[in-house]
């Protein structure tokens, strides 16, 4: 088999880590290949608390240059994602008998030091007893405390990492798994298959990346050949999603007697998002779904505190990813830690492969800004770092102000109703103009396939953001499948077939006999 194709870099992976650095990696200059063997986000970095966070109780493990990172990145992603990333207030109720008032107080001290400098509001002392911050929770709950973090649209910020990256040069296919690769000389000769047609392209790359989140392991040992000694630890992490618990825009952190911490989280409008569960994971990591152990244990939660019951029964969507941890040994799933190892393979001056064990979604630029500093000296042209200040595609809003952005859009489209707007302005933020571009009415938008999911946006998903699937349109590129019904999901499946959307991605590459 020849090669037909050339690359700097083979990004094996299209969660965060994979179209972090393929966005880096072009914008410097080198030419990248990134395969996705599913749909971008298709895994872990769309099953996540939606958090943009420095993790409070990492500081109980003294994690304190992981959070101080993290802190720094959370203002970086709301300056360069407002559209994506929002500012979040959490509300802690005391429970005396779990964590004394004084170590809260102080881990929330250190909390704000370590993200000082930033725009997010202080930790502070709550009154539950007098507050509204108190009405949905059970009447023993009499005081807490305060902080801040955001949140994130997580499988947009992937989708919108490996847009950038394509725009700046980068090949990005979905639907290709990297079957096998290894080493020529100065090259890797990577065999890459088409999953839907079986067709096999073949690619040389300068050096590879393995980002393949919790296949990262098996693409080492049983794509690449390699015997490297660091070790993923896989742990399965479950949310449920409840209609609308309480009223108001704050989040509320439930301590647990496990010591774990659960989030509840208002959710796209009319919804809560509650997660999230540890439970240690030893089988194949593809698609993972809730067991009624974690929906027990998170139900039970949320009615230890709050006045309203809910039960399984109240579930109506519920999801589960696998964090691919890099192993510390640690006895306990919840203590694995968070952080991240970057390793670079390159046995006596060979191509290297920089595999990506653990991290966040909240530390993944930084992360490939270090990748990449890694592969430096096999890149003796590569550009400068360049991710810090650069907006994500539609985040170059006028003082990163949304709200302002959002009653914007009200003006310009004065057809969409304040949900579509609200929901469209976050989603597409300033590309929503090529999104409506010549639109003038709401009939123009075409079909509505559930939850303000219209036909227009439909073909913009497919044509500029690789969506194939119902699956991509309405719970990876939106979360517009919290409002579809299954006769939606029928039309919209019908339309995509109609228009050959389903399945194979446009070719990019060469396939070989
Ligand atoms: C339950 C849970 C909650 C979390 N909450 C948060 C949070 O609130 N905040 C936060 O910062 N972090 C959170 N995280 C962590 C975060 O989600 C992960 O660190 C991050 O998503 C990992 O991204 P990744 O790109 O490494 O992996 P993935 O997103 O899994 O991407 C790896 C991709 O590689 C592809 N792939 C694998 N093998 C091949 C192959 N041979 N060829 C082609 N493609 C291949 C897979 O299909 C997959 O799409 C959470 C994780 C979980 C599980």
């Amino acid at each position: 088999m020849s090669a037909t194709d050339v690359f700097d870099l083979l990004v094996v992976g299209g969660g965060i880590n994979g179209a972090g650095i393929a966005r880096d990696a072009a914008g410097r200059g080198l030419h990248v290949l990134l395969v996705e063997q599913a749909g971008l986000a298709s895994y872990t970095s769309s099953s996540t608390t939606k958090l943009i966070h420095g993790g409070l109780r990492y500081l109980e493990y003294f994690k304190f240059r992981l959070v101080r990172e993290a802190l720094i990145e959370r203002e970086r992603l709301l300056s360069i994602a407002p559209h994506l990333v929002s500012r979040q207030r959490f509300i802690l109720p005391y429970q005396p008998w779990l964590r004394p008032a004084w170590a809260v107080r102080i881990g929330l001290f250190l909390y704000d030091c370590l993200g000082s400098g930033g725009s997010l509001e202080r930790s502070a002392n709550v009154r539950l007893a007098s507050s509204e911050l108190g009405r949905p929770l059970r009447r023993e709950l009499r005081r807490g405390f305060a902080f801040s973090d955001c949140t994130v649209d997580d499988s947009r910020l992937v989708v919108l990492n490996a847009r950038d990256a394509a725009e700046r040069g980068a090949v990005v296919q979905v639907g290709h798994r990297l079957v096998s690769a290894a080493r020529e000389r100065h090259f890797w000769r990577a065999e890459i298959e088409c999953v839907a047609s079986r067709r096999k392209f073949s690619v040389d790359a300068r050096a590879i990346v393995n980002a393949a989140g919790p296949w990262i392991s098996k693409v080492l040992t049983e794509r690449l050949g390699s015997d490297s000694r660091q070790a993923v630890r896989l742990v399965k992490g479950s949310h449920i999603v409840v209609r609308q618990l309480f009223e108001g825009e704050h989040a509320y952190v439930l301590q647990h007697p496990d010591r774990r911490i659960v989030f509840v989280i208002p959710y796209q409008d009319d919804f809560t998002l509650i997660g999230t569960t540890d439970v240690a994971w030893r089988g194949e990591p593809g698609r993972v779904a809730i067991d009624p152990a974690e929906t027990d244990y998170l139900c039970q939660t949320v009615n230890s505190y709050f006045e309203r019951p809910i039960g399984p029964a109240d579930v109506v969507w519920s999801y589960s990813g696998i964090r691919p941890l890099w192993d510390d040994a640690a006895t306990e799933a919840s203590a694995v830690t968070r952080d991240y190892v970057l390793d670079v393979d390159a046995p006596q001056g060979q191509p290297p492969v920089l595999s990506v064990f653990g991290g966040k979604i909240t530390n993944y630029r930084h992360v490939a800004e270090l990748g990449l500093e890694k592969l430096a000296p096999w890149f003796e042209r590569m550009g400068a770092a360049w991710t810090l200040t650069a907006p994500l595609p539609g985040g170059d809003i006028p003082g990163g102000d949304i709200d302002a952005f959002i009653a914007e859009v009200r003006r310009r489209w004065p057809f969409l109703d304040a949900l579509q707007a609200r929901r469209l302005a976050r989603a597409y933020g300033t590309r929503i103009a090529r999104l409506l571009e010549s639109v003038v009415s709401r009939d123009a938008m075409g079909e509505d396939f559930g939850g303000g999911m219209t036909r227009i946006e439909v073909d913009y998903l497919v044509r500029e953001e690789w969506a194939r699937s119902v699956e991509d349109i309405y719970w990876r590129h939106s979360k517009t499948g919290l409002h579809a019904s299954p006769a939606d999901q029928q039309r919209l499946d019908a339309y995509l077939q109609k228009t050959g959307n389903t399945g194979q991605a446009r070719p990019a590459l060469a396939s070989s006999p």
